[in-house]
């Protein structure tokens, strides 16, 4: 599990959503390595950008496209879209159903 402790501001919010759309597009991240991801420009060029993974509790990346270059670094929706990817890495993978109910089996009554 993830605990995020920063705000998911409109700003956030507005960055997954243009990941979830290019994600249909087929545009989508690759990581490299641990904590870095790269994924192709939206734009239609040849471009590929690198997003690095600073602190995935406090939503917090870098990217080298242009868009992260004029301060407002983690708001793409290459680092929303490689913070999602980062997120799924980390996280415990879910109890399956047997697990869980063996887990609940000591509230029941007796
Ligand atoms: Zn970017």
């Amino acid at each position: 599990m993830v605990h995020i402790t920063a705000p998911v501001t409109q700003d956030w919010i507005a960055a997954n959503e243009r990941a979830a759309a290019n994600r249909q597009a087929g545009r989508v991240v690759t990581m490299v390595r641990p904590g870095v991801y790269q994924c192709p420009s939206s734009k239609g060029t040849d471009a590929v950008y690198t997003q690095t993974i600073l602190n995935v509790g406090s939503l917090s990346a870098t990217c080298d496209c242009p868009h992260g270059q004029y301060g407002t670094s983690g708001k793409c929706w290459h680092s929303a879209a490689a913070l999602a990817a980062e997120v799924r890495r980390v996280s415990r993978p879910q109890a399956s159903r047997e697990q869980m109910l063996a887990k609940m089996a000591r509230f029941a009554h007796r």
